[in-house]
């Protein structure tokens, strides 16, 4: 089931450096984290060259959910003390990241097109802090 898939790591999760045409395996069985928060799962791996460690592979749906807005997100993520980071470099996307550069960055989503930022940074937000201010804001929104 799946194929490879080849893609450039920014920003190493494992080693904080940049791998082009990193080759990711697919898992047998993908390892779910949040079903709840709209994550389906981490469905590929590939090994960090420097530390041999392994990163995960996330691919975020091409569907925006259509109630959650970039302002709305980065407002609720501000709001709850989230540090957030997002930058782009051409022709290699959006790399969105939770954290600062005093306290280092616990997790990394990539968005093809700006248009994917909101939903991506909301599922990783609430995958990383379920119980956190941020999804309880986001809930209160919704509710
Ligand atoms: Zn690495």
């Amino acid at each position: 089931m799946g194929t490879t898939i080849k893609t450039n790591v920014g920003n190493c999760a494992r080693c904080g450096g940049d791998h082009d045409g990193l080759e990711f395996t697919p898992f047998a069985r993908p390892v779910v984290l949040a079903q709840s928060a709209g994550i389906a799962a981490v469905t590929h791996w590939a090994l960090c060259p420097v530390t041999g460690e392994p990163i995960m592979l996330h691919i975020v749906s091409d569907e925006v959910q259509p109630q959650i807005s970039l302002e709305g997100v980065l407002d609720a993520a501000y709001a709850s003390e989230t540090n957030v980071q997002i930058s782009c470099f051409f022709d290699d996307g959006w790399t969105i990241k939770l954290g600062d550069h005093i306290n280092g960055f616990t997790a990394t989503a990539y968005a093809r097109d700006a248009s994917q930022l909101a939903a991506a940074l909301d599922v990783l937000i609430m995958a990383h802090d379920p119980d956190g201010t941020y999804t309880s804001l986001v809930l209160q929104r919704q509710g």
